[in-house]
């Protein structure tokens, strides 16, 4: 029979987007008292996969995982594993029929549970699954704050789910409707994480713009300000945030708030507007141009990021086409861009597609040909540029180098000690590469 060792190790495979490497960093948090985090699979006594279900194909990958661990498990009989996120929030107990090997099923909303559902698991020998909903609770919220490492950035969620109902995404059917956190207990969590020596905090959220206060009904400005105004905080981010959202107002905070960097990821999905009508997005093409055109013009040395997605139901060669002439007017620093797959229990799943696999298919190559040709130029601009940047670690890319953004997000590698890691310093770019650029620290 299973027992908890009083000191096990976990092991957490993330999938998808920040909110999941957040969750990630709160289950450490919530099973530090039993678990220290284990740095392979082959070590873990606990294995959960935090999983994602925002593109197709997200399950196939979830038990493919799972089959390639079952050798693991034949060694161990001991290991628990578990499934969390969305796809255990859709599965839920059709995952415990699928895959013998999983040990706990737990949702996006019940993570702070997962001490008592692996008490459960281990003193009644039954599989468990946990995935109900509990609309009204933020459970990051109730997380311990806890830092083991000594990483300098940290997310820190704002609040849960979206009520946007964008006719492609699953968000609102999986993370459940938009529920803010209390200012007053994100404040006490980013004090806290500036105490611990955090120097970036990224606001986490699924439409940062529409976040409220629960308590005093204060809206996504106020709590910039208030977290801007935290001594040693030197930089703020947040992501995401929604076009339709996106005001003038955030706009003068992100000029005039001295830690806000200058950078917004701001998913435009399509250049179209028959398209963005169809997706329910709630903008036009010139909505969101003008909008960037405010910001470029308050905000000069900005860069921004964004979404697309391809071919969605209906979309024709001239819409896509829009979509191409929006990305090289915009400039964007970086496009993250995919093909449509349709997600049970949305909207566009049961739209008819008139057109073809085969005229869609070429479609997403060919734009992320033009992004990767801009994102390239724009590196290429700044060699011989002397930048400051703020270091965040060791990349995991270029063995042995520290790895530092700058506060419009250009990702700069260079040679330092560990030392360097939580401080800013100039560095002067010597080559660019398709993701990051290379540099020398200048003195
Ligand atoms: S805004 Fe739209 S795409 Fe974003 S999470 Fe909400 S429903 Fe999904």
């Amino acid at each position: 029979m299973t027992t908890i060792p009083e000191q096990g190790k976990v092991y957490i495979r993330t999938f998808g987007c920040q909110m999941n490497v957040y969750d990630s960093e709160k289950i450490y948090a919530f099973l530090q008292d039993r678990y220290l985090p284990a740095a392979t699979e082959e070590e873990a006594d606990l294995i959960l996969l935090n999983t994602c279900s925002i593109r197709d194909k997200a399950e196939q990958k979830v038990y493919s995982l799972l089959g390639r661990l079952r050798g693991l498990k034949n060694t161990k009989p001991e290991l628990l594993i578990g499934v969390g996120g969305c796809v255990a929030q859709q599965e839920g107990e059709r995952i415990l029929r699928r895959s013998s090997l999983v040990d706990l099923v737990f949702g996006t909303n019940n993570i702070d549970k997962l001490p008592e559902i692996i008490d459960e698991r281990v003193t009644t020998g039954r599989k468990v699954c946990r995935v109900e909903e509990d609309m009204d609770s933020v459970p990051s919220a109730a997380a311990p704050l806890s830092r083991s490492g000594n990483d300098p950035t940290s997310l820190l969620t704002i609040m849960k789910g979206c009520d946007n109902f964008c006719a492609y995404c699953v968000v609102p059917l999986v993370r459940g409707r938009e529920v803010s956190r209390a200012m007053s207990e994100i404040l006490d969590e980013a004090r806290y994480l500036v105490g611990n020596g955090v120097r970036e905090i990224t606001l986490l959220g699924q439409n940062v713009n529409s976040y409220h206060d629960p308590e005093t009904g204060a809206g996504f400005i106020q709590l910039l300000e208030k977290v801007d105004g935290m001594a040693s905080l030197e930089r703020l981010r947040f992501v995401t945030s929604h076009p339709k959202d996106f005001s003038g107002e955030l706009v003068e905070a992100m000029a005039g708030l001295k830690s806000v960097s200058e950078h917004i990821h701001l998913p435009v999905q399509a250049g179209s507007d028959r398209v963005l009508k169809a997706m329910g997005r709630g903008y036009s093409r010139d909505e969101y141009r003008e909008k960037v055109a405010l910001l470029r013009d308050r905000v000069p040395d900005v860069e921004i990021t964004t979404d697309i997605i391809v071919g969605f139901p209906g979309e024709e060669r001239e819409d896509f086409e829009q979509t191409l002439s929006l990305l090289e007017e915009i400039r964007y620093q970086n496009a993250f861009s995919f093909r449509f797959s349709p997600r049970p229990g949305t909207a566009a799943a049961e739209m008819d597609d008139p057109v073809p696999d085969d005229t869609k298919r070429p479609w997403l190559p060919e734009l992320q040909e033009v992004q990767n040709t801009i994102t390239a130029q724009k590196h290429a601009a700044l060699v011989g540029e002397v930048v400051e940047v703020f270091v965040e670690g060791f990349g995991r890319r270029d063995n042995g180098k520290l790895e530092g953004r700058t506060r419009n997000n250009y990702i700069v590698h260079f040679t330092g000690d560990s030392g360097l890691v939580g401080r800013s310093l100039n560095t002067r770019v010597v080559r660019s590469h398709k993701i990051h650029l290379e540099g020398v620290i200048v003195t």
